[in-house]
Parts: structure tokens; sequence; C-alpha cells
């Protein structure tokens, strides 16, 4: 049986003017390990590729830690403690950062919702030109996101629903070239090529896909694309195989069986979603469940 814990940022301080940057500080992470390693054994991603069926059929309980987006400060805060505790996790990488050198979407709205009101990022958007947003969408938007204040339900609603991904990427990138400078931002986010082949030389390597767009809504080529080019970018960077991906996003409409089998096409031998739940040999190997680390031991979300 394998339970998978999910990771994104690691920092110490997660204080910026407008809080849209989560994550977990160095010592919650560690915290949380101990608590895992108490219930079960932490494995190597080298151990579950090299037995996965044992892994999966084991009735004892099985740990992976995965870390997904590259960022800078999981190699900076997470793997000092790894190394600590001797545990390995696998950190799953875009290529379109380090090959086009460009800054992922999900990370430039995370950016711009940190310095900036969702009022005046709702205004920007009504600015663009074609742009119209009726009251009728409105109304949606306030009954899809009952938790949210209006303003933030609205600008949920158009980026999620609203815009198709390509048009998402146009308005976001107009908006953060306005406050942010692209290659600043692509140097103190991301790991550097010399933190992945780091990585990879520890089988510690894996891929996010190329550019972290929603895959299950892409046409099959833009699928196929997205997990081929990524894996052979990382493996000729590497010198190395990449055997595993986790799938932006890893809601049910991204990470559909067609993805799935795209990816088993490319090569890959595990898949992971952020589907909750273990996973025992029932499960489609290409679509493994993800908890959130808050919804594990340890978590803000576990009770
Ligand atoms: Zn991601």
């Amino acid at each position: 049986m394998l339970t998978v814990s999910n990771y994104h940022y690691i920092r110490n301080n997660f204080d910026t003017k407008y809080p849209s940057i989560f994550g977990v500080t160095p010592l919650k992470f560690k915290e949380q390990l101990l608590l895992l390693q108490n219930e079960g054994d932490i494995i190597k991603p080298k151990e579950l590729l090299n037995d996965i069926n044992g892994v999966l059929q084991s009735p004892e309980n099985k740990f992976l830690i995965t870390f997904d987006d590259g960022l800078k400060e999981q190699f900076d805060f997470a793997i000092p403690i790894l190394d600590e505790l001797d545990i390995q996790a696998i950190f799953f990488v875009n290529s379109m950062n380090h090959q086009e050198k460009k800054v992922s979407t999900v990370h430039k709205i995370h950016l711009l919702r940190s310095i900036i009101s969702t009022a005046e990022f709702l205004e920007k958007i009504h600015k663009v030109e074609g742009f119209s947003f009726s009251n009728s969408e409105k109304d949606k938007a306030e009954a899809t996101y009952i938790y949210d204040d209006k303003n933030s339900a609205v600008l949920k609603y158009i980026l999620n629903f609203k815009l198709t991904f390509i048009q998402q990427e146009e308005i976001v990138k107009e908006l953060f070239e306005i406050y942010f400078n692209e290659d600043e931002v692509l140097d103190s986010l991301y790991m550097s090529e010399y933190h992945i082949k780091e990585l990879a030389k520890i089988n510690c390597l894996g891929s996010h896909t190329h550019s972290h767009c929603p895959l299950g809504l892409q046409t099959s080529d833009v699928i196929k694309f997205e997990l081929e080019n990524s894996k052979t970018f990382l493996e000729k960077l590497t010198n190395s195989k990449i055997e595993m991906v986790s799938y932006p996003y890893g809601t049910p409409e991204t990470c559909t069986n067609e993805v799935a089998d795209f990816a088993k096409e490319e090569g890959y031998k595990l898949g992971f979603t952020t589907k909750r739940g273990k996973n025992t040999f029932t499960e489609n190997q290409l679509l493994l469940n993800r908890f959130d680390c808050n919804d594990l031991p340890g978590g803000k979300n576990y009770r």
C-alpha cells in the first residue's frame, strides 16, 4: 500500500501583502516526516521503481514524498532535512522554465496575487481588449465559489472557467510584465540546471510536463508534446532516465485516461494525480492517487 504526500512551496516565511502563496515551513516539513516515519516506511523513488507491484501489493504502509514545480526553495530547504533523516523525495520539474526561460503561468498568478489586490487584478483583466463578463456569469461565479468573497469568486471563475489556457496565459503575461522581471523571477524561483543534475544523480528527478498546462483539456498533439518534450529535455540534460511524471493540477479533468495512455506510450512507468487516496495493486499505475501534505498526519487539515 502506497501513500504519497505532495509538497510545493517550502519557506520560513509566507508573509506577503496579499496572502496567495501557501506551503510548509522547513520545521513543519521535518515534523511531518517524523510523524509519517512512525506510521510506516518512507521509501526512495528508486526503491519504488524497482518494485512497483511489490510496494502496491504490500500490506505494510509505504510512503513516498513528492515535490511539484521544481522550485529552488525545495532544494535549499527540503534537501538538507531529507539528508538529515536519510530520506529521499522525488522532485517533478517543468522543462519550459529552463528550455524557454519562461515562468509558469500558475506561478505568475501566485506572484501577482501576492502584490495586488483581487479588485486590482480584476480591474486589469476588464481592461483587456474584447473582455466582457456578464451579470449572469457573476452569479455563476458566486455560486461556484461559495466560500470566497465576491471578487475572489469572480477572479477564480474567470481564470478557471471563462478563459482558455492560452487566453489566461496572454492576460497573465501582460500583467506580470508590469510588475516583475521575468529573468529575475526565473533565477530566484526555480532550481538551476545544476540542481536538476544533482537530483538526477540520486534518482530523485521526475517530469511535471513542459509548460504546466492542464493536460486533459488540450488536444492529443499538445498532450503528447508536453509529456515527450519534458522527458527528452530532462533526460538529455541529466543523462539519466525519467520514468515518473506528475500531472499539473492533477484533477480528474486534467488527468484523463487518454493522458495516462499517452504517458505510458512515452515510456513513463508511474504517473501521479492529486486525487486523494492510498494506492493498492488495483490502481492504474499512470494515475496514482496523491495526498496534499496538509491532508496527512501533521498537516493543517488532518483530523
Ligand atoms: Zn504544479
